[in-house]
């Protein structure tokens, strides 16, 4: 199998795995208490918040676990909102958002909080005047997400967070897809919040955390036992965290080759799509983008029926984001870069990872291109533009030979 959707998630890495075992058998106990298993398990808990917060340049103390990324955008969104409801009932996020955050503001929407959403244009990119024009006194939270999960471009984070900071807003970013990625310091970006996810860097599924910077006050949206500062209460996922946590050391150590590796390999991919495919496009925009994802759409094609002639050939890829792509709408994303439904529809998103090789992007390349044809020889939507196209040619020669 050739896997290219690493946006989606990725494997677990064997050295992830092999630390947490322990954690699983040896020292199963609950890390509250006061016994060996369960000290040792609380010390294993304490050394991964550690290696967390030293991946995106934070205090251990502000770093709290939870189930994943979505658990931190609604425990980080809802929780400064809730908190800060006297000061005002505006949040500003973009339109492109991961429905973790979108759809926790649309729920809030109906709770009497409102929300402006900024459009990001063709390159999928916010404007920073859309957001100070955007800023009432009202504003009591700004989330806008570091890295897009369907087309990967970057948003002017640190920016952001500048005029979030001199507005005295509270700032929230989603960085699921950039921590382990590109360089994340919290301080360098100017966020209070950053939600973050183990199974996109090689981590298991179903751990995440929340980086909640120093005397950032939030309203506990699940109450129990008072775990993790009482935002996160239950027992703890030990052996996630410990995953987690060894999935955030691997990250920070291989960060710089793997970008530069995954540029390489993503150059390749579409320098090899684009000029091998004809009409065929790349959705968002080229640079400002994150090294390892690449979407593209192909005129006259279904993107689903792509996927699935990929997955014949063992390749496994996507047409938009995971979770929405069971839905069979056009993305939201690609529709706020501007894409018309149809357009939108052809798309595809292959996302790299650093087990890939330059090898299996060649046969990505050739299976696209052999796959794209056989949809289009199948497709009325083609045909038609291929009919009209020979027609225009045949009218501009009668018309040529006439003058
Ligand atoms: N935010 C972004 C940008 C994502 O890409 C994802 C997952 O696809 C999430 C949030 C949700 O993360 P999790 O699956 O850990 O809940």
């Amino acid at each position: 199998m050739i896997y290219m959707d690493h946006a989606a998630t990725a494997p677990v890495r064997k050295e992830v795995l092999e630390a947490m075992e322990p954690y699983f058998t040896k020292y199963f106990g609950n890390p509250s208490t006061f016994y060996t298993v369960g000290r040792e398990a609380k010390k294993a808990m304490e050394e991964s918040r550690e290696k967390v917060a030293e991946l995106i340049g934070a205090n251990p103390e502000e770093i709290i676990f939870t189930t994943g990324g979505t658990q931190s955008d609604n425990i980080a969104i809802k929780g400064i909102v809730l908190k800060n409801k006297n000061k005002g009932n505006h949040i500003i996020t973009s339109q492109i958002e991961h429905p973790a955050v979108i759809e926790t503001c649309k729920y809030l929407e109906k709770n009497g909080f409102e929300v402006t959403y900024l459009p990001v244009y063709e390159e999928g990119i916010i404007k920073i005047e859309d957001l100070k024009e955007a800023i009432t006194d009202k504003t009591i939270l700004i989330t806008i997400m570091h890295v897009n999960n369907e087309i990967g471009t970057i948003q002017p984070i640190a920016e952001i967070g500048k005029i979030a900071k001199e507005n005295k807003i509270k700032f929230h970013t989603d960085a699921v897809q950039s921590v382990g990625k590109i360089p994340v310091d919290v301080n360098e970006l100017n966020v209070d919040l950053l939600s973050m996810s183990g199974h996109k860097i090689y981590g298991p599924k179903g751990i995440g955390a929340l980086y909640i910077r120093k005397r950032t006050r939030l309203e506990p949206i699940l109450h129990g036992g008072g775990q993790e500062k009482d935002l996160n209460p239950g027992t703890e996922n030990v052996s996630g965290i410990v995953g987690l946590g060894k999935a955030c050391e691997i990250a920070k150590e291989e960060l710089e080759y793997n970008q530069k590796y995954l540029t390489k390999l993503r150059d390749m991919l579409i320098e090899g799509i684009l000029s091998n495919i004809e009409e065929s496009y790349l959705n968002g925009d080229l640079i400002n983008k994150v090294p390892g994802t690449a979407n593209f759409h192909f005129v006259g094609i279904e993107g689903e029926g792509l996927v699935l002639l990929l997955d014949g050939k063992g390749i496994a890829a996507s047409t938009g984001s995971a979770c929405s792509s069971k839905k069979l709408e056009a993305s939201h994303v690609l529709k706020a870069i501007g894409l018309e439904d149809v357009d939108s529809h052809g798309s595809l998103r292959l996302t790299l990872g650093s087990e890939n090789t330059e090898e299996e992007v060649t046969k990505v390349i050739q299976a696209t291109e052999e796959a794209v044809k056989r949809l289009r020889s199948m497709s009325s939507i083609w045909n038609q533009r291929e009919n009209k196209r020979k027609e225009d040619i045949n009218n501009k020669c009668t018309s040529c030979s006439l003058e």
